[in-house]
């Protein structure tokens, strides 16, 4: 072992010394120089390495044709030798060739996470490494040295990586009993504030294993010094070394809730799902009869950095009675609720069935029905009892629900509405449509609801205006997929979704609509003059009832909202769509009587003026003018009159 050592620690220079990938260096760089303050996460990172190929391999004998590997054999042996400075950890899993040596070692597949630490260049490392839990590489944080040798399942040679940093790493054979894996850290030597000792006291490693890795399904053992009294005396001690098992391998989702406290869910979850924050919420239900299964599930406090891309993939860790089968199982949760991450353990299904025979298992879809549920039930009731932590959800998440309304024809709106939010004009935060419901005026009809970029925008929408003067309360859309979510929902039990925008808002008493029908009457001839000016730009200009203070608006005539216009056209198609508009004219602002007069003296002013006033509510609805060089000559022409 020391001849090994001496070795080991000068490295081989005669060998050729591969680079590292750009990215996987720059990963590599911030480990060894971390000033992260955890840096013990390395032996859960590992552990968990070792475990998961323990895993890989039992799943293969279940799955082939394969003889000779039994679950009670697989453990993972730690030993610390203080004198020489070396940790080794070593398991009988499935292990690696010489090319799963070099590409995985010698690359991260995490791509995402440098990409992230890029965008974040300012903040500390603790944010990458929180966040996607830097796997093996972590050993750099508290070793300057590191070998690995394995050797893979059913393969008759073993190979050793091994890497002094940065610089670069090694490949090369060597021998190794058996299959599997096992990693020789060399550990730092202290210096100044920094005690890397630790890492080589095994009272140390056992209460870092019980805090990291208690739940791992395979033994971790150890020898572990012990003091006895000796034979025949009453005080005299002697020690003597024991091999232990350092965790009680059951697993979280199997112990009992009453036994667990919210750190232990909180430790599990952070290390697990690589968050650095403690979720805002912790499902955790087990469940008998038509499905029998556990699951343990969590509600990020947070949106992934990825959440809303292409990138992002959603599922549950799925086990067949205890045994890992999937990482990422979609069929068990819905599109809507892809942000809850978790696992299910059921000992329903078979070890060995396959992706395609699953997503077709009967079972599985009674768990995703039930947990479906249990998901919404659980957000109705931070709903009901923690409306801050709710709204924050809402922040994250809200817009996933949105979709989840609009998607798949509105197949899941029933699900969705009551956990929908958007903020009122009148109580000033986000409220659900019950609430809305519940402040409804006698006589109200509909619910209202105005579309805009931002909250501040929407107030000083013009279309508002009436709506507001009625008293009645208004809800604030201001995102894209909004106007469209509500379009699917329709209605809330009969009680209709209405845009202030939109061209029939029928909110005025008999002799209102009697008077008005006589003013358009009146200035009929204006507004047909007028209509022709826009040379069919808008169906028809009309006097506006929603008006009170502002001189015009647009309305929108048939399904097609301005809003969905804007919203469809910035999609990457040709398919451009126009929605029908209707340019509202106030009658009591002074702009109407200079119509009128216009009407009467000058038509091709009139013109020009009915063009600006389109132009100017195009504005005022957030939309470009069309022609913007004409419009400014038109402004340009006005204002050269007054000398
Ligand atoms: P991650 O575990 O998140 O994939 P790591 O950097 O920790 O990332 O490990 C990279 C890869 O190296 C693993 O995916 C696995 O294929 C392989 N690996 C690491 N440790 C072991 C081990 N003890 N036995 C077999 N393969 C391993």
């Amino acid at each position: 072992h020391n001849s090994f050592f001496i070795e080991f620690k000068k490295g081989r220079s005669a060998m050729e010394t591969k680079e590292f990938k750009a990215e996987s260096k720059r990963l590599l760089e911030m480990m060894i120089n971390s000033i992260y303050t955890h840096r013990e996460i390395f032996l859960r990172e590992l552990i968990s390495n070792a475990s998961d190929a323990m895993d890989k391999l039992y799943y293969r004998s279940l799955t082939a044709d394969v003889t000779g590997v039994s679950r009670e054999d697989f453990t993972i042996q730690l030993t610390a030798d203080k004198d020489n400075r070396i940790l080794t950890l070593e398991d009988n899993g499935i292990g690696m060739t010489k090319e799963e040596l070099e590409s995985n070692l010698g690359t991260i597949a995490k791509s995402g996470s440098l990409a992230f630490k890029k965008e974040n260049e300012a903040k500390e490392d603790v944010d990458i490494i929180g966040q996607f839990g830097v796997g093996f590489y972590s050993a750099f944080m508290v070793a300057d040295c590191v070998r690995v040798e394995s050797r893979a399942f059913g393969a008759d040679e073993a190979f050793c990586w091994e890497s002094h940093g940065a610089a670069g790493y090694t490949v090369e054979p060597c021998e190794k009993e058996g299959h599997g894996t096992r990693i020789i850290l060399h550990i730092k030597p202290n210096a100044d504030d920094e005690n890397y000792d630790e890492f080589l006291e095994p009272y140390r490693l056992q209460a870092l294993v019980k805090k990291y890795s208690d739940y791992i399904r395979y033994p971790i053992k150890m020898e572990m010094e012990r003091s006895r009294l000796k034979e025949g005396s009453d005080s005299e001690y002697e020690t003597y070394t024991e091999v232990e098992t350092l965790n009680s391998m059951v697993p979280l989702w199997k112990k009992n809730k009453s036994e667990l406290t919210e750190e232990d869910y909180n430790a599990f979850y952070k290390e697990k799902f690589h968050d650095f924050e403690n979720p805002a919420r912790v499902i955790h239900s087990s469940t008998e009869g038509a499905a029998t299964y556990n699951a343990l599930l969590f509600i990020p406090a947070r949106a992934p950095y990825n959440y809303y891309s292409r990138d992002y993939e959603k599922g549950l860790q799925l086990y067949a009675s205890g045994v890992l089968i999937m990482d990422k199982c979609a069929d068990l949760l819905p599109d809507h609720f892809s942000f809850v991450k978790g696992l299910v353990d059921s000992q329903d299904l078979s070890l060995n069935i396959s992706r395609e025979m699953l997503q077709h298992d009967r079972q599985l879809k009674i768990i995703a029905s039930r947990l479906e549920k249990k998901i919404k039930s659980e957000l109705l009731s931070m709903l009901e009892n923690d409306r801050e932590k709710y709204e924050t959800f809402f922040k994250n998440f809200g817009l996933q629900l949105k979709y989840g309304v609009y998607n798949e024809f509105g197949r899941n709106k029933d699900v969705l509405k009551d956990l929908l939010l958007f903020y009122s004009s009148t109580e000033k935060k986000p409220v659900t449509f019950a609430e809305y419901v519940s402040r409804m005026k006698e006589g109200q009809t509909c619910i209202y609801y105005a579309c805009g970029q931002s909250v501040e925008k929407i107030e000083k929408l013009p279309q508002t205006e009436l709506v507001r003067d009625k008293g009645y309360e208004i809800l604030y859309l201001t995102e894209d997929v909004d106007e469209f979510a509500l379009k699917v929902l329709h209605d809330l039990d009969g009680k209709e979704f209405k845009s202030v925008s939109a061209g029939d808002l029928d909110l005025d008493t008999p002799e209102e609509k009697e008077e008005e029908q006589k003013q358009q009457e009146e200035n009929k001839d204006l507004f047909a003059f007028m209509t022709e000016a826009l040379d069919g730009k808008v169906q028809t200009v009309r006097l506006s009832r929603r008006l009170k203070t502002h001189p015009v608006c647009l309305a929108s005539a048939g399904e097609l909202s301005l809003e969905m216009e804007k919203v469809l056209n910035a999609m990457p198609t040709d398919n451009k769509v126009k929605a029908e508009r209707v340019l509202e004219v106030n009658e009591s602002h002074p702009i109407f009587a200079t119509l009128t007069a216009l009407y009467e003296t000058d038509k091709e002013k009139l013109k020009t003026y009915s063009q600006l006033l389109y132009a100017q509510a195009l504005l005022i609805e957030g939309m470009s003018v069309e022609d913007p060089v004409e419009f400014s000559n038109q402004i340009c022409g006005l204002m050269a009159e007054q000398k």
